[in-house]
């Protein structure tokens, strides 16, 4: 069965939701997401929305530290798009009903690497989920937007060369064509590429497979994000353990017990991410162990009880103290700065298709992502995708869908495992060239695999494995052709890089 809308949203994050919010100013909307609405990467996001609004800032000092972290390769009309509309989103998330800390004199703000300011607008350090609650409240009062939860995308449809909208299947309806006379792609990120990451589980890659099934242009995804410390601990695999921890003294130690980063920076433990990741990664590597720790165990117990109550929280629950154990941790991904290269109304090479958030490759971010310019990213490009809609646009009375196939849930749990500890092992924070090269094999191999299991009955977990083996394909290809170590992009084979401070 077909319906027909004006516009059509693949994804519930920020960029989809507000997408939607300004689209239903010229025309009906459906936002189709596969999950709940509110699981998204944006429901996780801690630290905030980076924004020039203190009184010492101004959109070129934000605009000079964004550069500086993408190592040269940004594309600074991008950039200053973004910075220049930084204070009239914050306007508008808080007229949406967004509410963000103040203090004495009106917002309050705080600094992270890589910014020259306070420029940090937040609610405490879960902001992503605030904002993800005002605006569903917001999609969910307007009445031109339609929203089916549990409705995974499955492929684009194609008529006359443009994309006329989506198929989906969903949850108890089953099978659903969707018309539309524009397409956005707001699927988020691909986190769940590898073994450690900071990503949810819906982070899987599904934009970068649909967009590359029509043949849309998929430009610098080598550049992925990595957080240096997140728990190693099976039930909380996704939990970040924030730089502040090691801001307040925290060290780090291998197995030992020897803090190793006096062999890796002078600054040791606050050194910037990167270098801070690339130590963590090469001890577990020469020792052979699966994890390092962080001791915060010289802090007097209030102290640390009172500056981090989350993560003393959940550490408890899972029987880590953090005034007597080492806390586990491991790198992890966190964001990829890469995607599907849009223009600066979010256009993508695809007449009618259009991508935003995680998704999209704007050129803001170049090599390295500043902490904080994401959610401002998603909301601001998917605002100009918005603007630039033409609401008398022909709408197709149909078109063609590439057919997916599922494989067997089981067959698809190997390969995703397989393929994980592939990027995992060869494609993670320090690279080699013969890594890479075995990797694009092992991946092509599973690729093979997986067209020629059985067709099975329908299963999102297999497509959404299909879609990582897809994006695990552009990784590896762009890591192999960047000949430089630049930003977020280190092969050891190379000379040294020049790194950037990164983000939160
Ligand atoms: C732990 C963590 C902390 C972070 N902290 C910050 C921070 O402090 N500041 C900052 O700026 N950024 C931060 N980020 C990054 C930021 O949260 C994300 O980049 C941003 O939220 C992405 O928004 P999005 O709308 O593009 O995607 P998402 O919010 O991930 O939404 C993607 C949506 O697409 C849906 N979807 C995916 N595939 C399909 C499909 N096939 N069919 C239907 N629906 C689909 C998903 O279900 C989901 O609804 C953080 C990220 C993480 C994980």
């Amino acid at each position: 069965m077909d319906e027909s809308f004006d516009f059509l949203v693949v994804g519930s994050g920020l960029a989809g939701l507000t997408f939607a919010l300004k689209a239903a100013q010229k025309g009906r909307v459906c936002v189709l997401t596969k999950a709940e609405i509110s699981e998204s990467n944006t429901s996780y996001a801690q630290g905030g929305i980076a924004a020039a609004v203190g009184e010492s800032d101004s959109w070129e000092l934000h605009e000079q530290d964004t550069l500086i972290a993408g190592a040269g390769l940004c594309d600074p009309d991008a950039v200053r798009f973004l910075v220049q509309k930084a204070p009239e989103t914050i306007d508008w998330l808080i007229e949406t009903g967004a509410r963000f800390d103040t203090g004495e004199g009106g917002l309050s703000l705080a600094r992270e690497g890589g910014h020259s300011r306070h420029r940090i607008v937040h609610h405490a350090d879960k902001t992503g989920w605030e904002i993800e609650r005002a605006v569903t409240e917001a999609v969910r009062a307007n009445p031109n937007i339609v929203v089916y939860e549990n409705a995974f995308v499955t492929s684009l449809l194609m008529a006359d060369g443009r994309c006329s909208g989506a198929e989906a299947h969903i949850g108890e309806i089953g099978v659903r064509r969707f018309i539309a006379r524009a397409t956005l792609l707001a699927t988020g990120g691909c986190g769940r590429l590898y073994l450690h990451t900071t990503n949810p589980r819906i982070a899987t890659a599904d934009g970068i497979g649909l967009a590359a099934s029509v043949g849309a242009s998929i430009r610098d995804m080598e550049f992925m994000q990595f957080h240096p410390t997140t728990l190693y601990h099976p039930q909380l695999r996704s939990f970040l353990v924030t730089e502040a921890v090691r801001g307040v003294g925290g060290t780090l130690r291998n197995h030992l017990g020897t803090r190793f980063m006096y062999d890796y920076d002078p600054r040791l433990e606050l050194a910037p991410r990167d270098i801070v990741s690339r130590a963590i990664d090469a001890e577990m590597r020469k020792l052979d162990t699966w994890c390092v720790y962080l001791d915060v165990t010289h802090l007097p117990k209030e102290q640390i009880r009172a500056e981090f109550p989350t993560i003393w929280d959940r550490l408890d629950a899972v029987g880590i103290a953090m005034y007597k154990h080492w806390i586990p941790v491991v790198p992890a991904q966190h964001y990829a700065c890469g995607g599907v290269s849009t223009d600066l109304a979010g256009r993508t090479t695809v007449p009618g298709l259009y991508a935003a958030g995680e998704v999209a490759s704007t050129g803001v971010h170049g090599a390295n992502r500043l902490a904080s310019n994401s959610l401002l990213e998603a909301i601001v490009f998917a605002f100009a995708a918005a603007e630039s809609l033409d609401a008398s646009e022909r709408m197709s009375d149909g078109g063609e869908s590439i057919r997916r196939r599922s494989v067997a849930e089981a067959d698809a749990v190997r390969i995703r495992r397989s393929l994980q500890k592939t990027m995992t092992d060869h494609v993670f924070i320090v690279r080699r060239t013969a890594g890479l090269e075995q990797a694009r094999h092992r991946i092509a191999a599973l690729r093979e695999e997986y067209g020629q299991l059985p067709e099975a009955p329908f299963s999102s977990y297999s497509l959404e494995t299909e879609n990582l083996l897809i994006a695990a394909t552009y990784v590896v290809d762009g890591a192999l052709a960047r000949r430089k170590n630049v930003g977020l992009h280190y092969n050891a084979d190379f000379e040294e890089s020049e790194t950037t401070a990164s983000s939160a």
